[in-house]
């Protein structure tokens, strides 16, 4: 599974729904009708079926691009935070661009090397690092780990000394900052379960400095995601920045300063941050510093260069609610029961009627199945939908409750639809399981 590269270098800058930036989104209606690049989205729902997500390589393109020449002078690495989407041809696409990755498993690992990314490019995050992904991301080199726990020190340093091998290392820090984002995606005040108290690093600095097993390159934060106000990241990047400046006065030098994601997007009528804006700030922090800077964009990068695809089966409509049953639910797409998440929904071939007030929901058996309220929308059975804004966090959270096979996946590429993740059999779903003996 490799994209072909594209004839002239791949120079188009779609940004796929990203408004206010100059730029066009790679899902539009031309003649009445949604298209993928230049590929209608009804032709993908006839070939590959529905649920379906649909990405953009362009718009994917277009987004870390973007981003990396709005860095341009301030010696960078971006490590996209593929939790956000794994699949292999995504990580190709970054690969590509000489992107690095941001890990949190040893699963995403294996992904990151069979899509021909770089692991000496690569930092792994999370708290819960096991003693076998440590020796799996050990022998593939990676960039660094991004250790969040005194616990978590001492396991590794005793793994890379029993490899024969020396971990590279960067501290995540807890500024306790508030990002003001959603509960669920802060990740930075003192509460939360990630990183290093912030008073506690410097301690644990001089302590891996006597390790053997341990060779400190790094600082890193990572304070939430979604987030749409440059004074969290501001006040963030000041305190670790101080903290490295104090290091340093005790001759620990680091090679690289992490600066997490966490970059919001528009789902709504949300108010992103300019990249220009975040990037001026980062300029600025970083002018005459030694250190590189290391980036996490995960949703940025993404979201807007994909829909969920999806069928009206049946309209319901009912004395306080009008249903528009589709063939995607929560299992496709959990944001919206799990954080009250808002998502564009469009028809791929709009009707001109006034239309009615719909809940748009899926065939799961929870009333938290689904994936829109309140929509006015002119709707007949059969049409399909286009739930915009679903390349990060979507797929990537889907499950197989109801026993319901995961959706498949499709790249478009200019003219062409490539299928890089067909859908699921039922067989498959229970092919690792057995009855009990007879
Ligand atoms: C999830 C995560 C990211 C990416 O966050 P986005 O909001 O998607 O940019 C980056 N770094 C770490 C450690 C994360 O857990």
């Amino acid at each position: 599974m490799t994209l072909v590269p594209r004839p002239g270098g791949g120079a188009r800058c779609l940004v796929g729904g990203r408004r206010g930036e100059g730029s066009r989104s790679a899902f539009e209606l031309r003649d009445g009708e949604l298209y993928a690049e230049g590929v209608p989205l009804a032709t993908i729902a006839e070939r590959y079926g529905t649920p379906c997500y649909v990405y953009s390589r362009a718009a994917l393109e277009g987004a870390w691009r973007a981003l990396d020449a709005a860095l341009a002078g301030v010696p960078h690495l971006l490590c996209y935070a593929m939790k956000a989407n794994a699949n292999l041809a995504v990580l190709d696409v970054f690969a590509r661009l000489g992107s690095g990755f941001d890990i949190v498993s040893g699963g995403e690992l294996a992904r990151v090397v069979a899509a021909g990314g770089d692991p000496g490019r690569t930092v792994f995050s999370g708290v819960g690092k096991s003693a076998a992904e440590m020796r799996q991301a050990l022998d593939a080199g990676i960039l660094c780990f991004n250790v969040e726990s005194a616990a978590e020190l001492e396991r590794l340093d005793a793994v890379a000394r029993e490899r024969g091998r020396v971990a590279p290392v960067s501290f995540r820090v807890n500024p306790d900052v508030d990002p003001k984002t959603h509960p669920y995606i802060s990740t930075g005040l003192k509460e939360s379960k990630f990183g290093i108290a912030y008073g506690d690093a410097l301690p644990l600095y001089r302590q891996a400095r006597a390790m053997r097993g341990i060779a400190i390159r790094g600082i890193d934060i990572h304070i939430g995601s979604q987030i749409t106000d440059l004074a969290p990241y501001r006040e963030a990047a000041r305190k670790v920045l101080d903290l490295v400046d104090r290091l340093a006065g005790e001759g620990i030098r680091l090679d690289h300063v992490d600066l997490g994601g966490g970059l919001g997007i528009r789902y709504r009528d949300e108010a992103p941050l300019p990249v220009a804006e975040y990037a001026a700030m980062l300029r600025g922090l970083f002018a005459g510093r030694a250190e590189k800077l290391v980036l996490e964009p995960g949703r940025w990068l993404v979201a807007d260069a994909g829909v969920l695809l999806t069928r009206v089966e049946y309209l319901k409509p009912g004395p306080a609610k009008h249903f528009a049953i589709v063939d995607a639910a929560m299992n496709d797409l959990l944001r919206p029961a799990l954080y009250d998440a808002w998502h564009g929904v469009d028809p791929v071939r709009p009707r001109s009627g006034p239309g009615t007030r719909w809940e748009i929901v899926g065939p799961v058996c929870e009333s938290a199945d689904f994936l829109a309220h309140d929509r006015v929308l002119d709707l007949a059975p059969g049409d399909l939908l286009a739930v915009r804004a679903a390349g990060a966090y979507a797929m990537a959270m889907s499950s197989n409750y109801n026993a319901r096979p995961r959706a498949a996946e499709v790249m478009v590429d200019g003219d062409r639809a490539h299928l890089v993740r067909r859908r699921e059999t039922a067989a498959e779903l229970h092919a690792a399981e057995s009855t009990l003996p007879r």
